[in-house]
């Protein structure tokens, strides 16, 4: 096992994201489903997602198999992945606490599904996709592996770049004039300025 410090904070910083999905995805799970727009290549990408955030990781951290792709970073960026993985937990924390029982792991609507525009919803529209992204960020800048540090980023990237406009579109049938105002307030990763 390769558990230098900076690999220890990545997994540490796992368990808890992987905790945090764990406790609140158990939450909606009795909150019924009325819509589900998931499809074959929403699937793959989630898959893609946990073969780039969790499995390549693992396999660095637990075999010597991709130590191939080792290479060192300046001191400093491993500490800039231990502040964006604070940040990203944070956040993703708070964005389920906000989305509550309305939240899905992919494209679904619940019975009284509420449009959630409070919270960290109240400036951007996907602050559960910023906190995964943080997280990949984090992931490059702690693990010092070509593969088992960017690969997670390319593929949340991927994810994000194909579910959002479908997400939108969703949202947009299922609360009309709301979600398009809510739209036109808030940016989707970044506040609007
Ligand atoms: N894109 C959001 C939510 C991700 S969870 C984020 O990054 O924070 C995905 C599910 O959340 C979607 O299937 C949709 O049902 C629900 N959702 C997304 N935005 C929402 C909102 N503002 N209010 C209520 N539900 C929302």
């Amino acid at each position: 096992m390769r558990m230098q410090a900076w690999n220890l904070v990545y997994l540490v910083g796992l368990i808890i994201y992987i905790g945090i999905r764990g406790v609140f995805g158990g939450r909606t799970k009795r909150n019924e489903k009325v819509v589900s727009r998931v499809n074959a290549v929403d699937r793959a990408l989630v898959a893609l997602v946990f073969v780039g955030s969790i499995v390549l990781p693992v396999l660095y951290l637990s075999t010597p198999w991709l130590a191939f792709a080792d290479y060192r970073l300046p001191v400093f960026i491993p500490w800039c992945g231990l502040a964006a993985m604070v940040i990203a937990l944070g956040l993703f924390w708070r964005a389920h606490i906000d989305l509550g029982l309305n939240w899905s792991i992919t494209l679904e609507m619940r019975k009284s599904h509420e449009l959630i525009e409070h919270g960290v919803y109240r400036h951007i529209r996907h602050p559960m996709y910023a906190a995964i992204f943080l997280f990949a960020l984090a992931q490059g800048f702690l693990l010092q592996n070509w593969l088992a540090g960017w690969v997670g980023l390319v593929t949340v990237a991927l994810l994000y770049l194909v579910r959002t406009p479908r997400e939108e579109k969703m949202m947009c049938e299922f609360f009309g004039e709301s979600y398009r105002d809510y739209m036109g307030r808030t940016g989707r990763l970044f506040p609007r300025l």
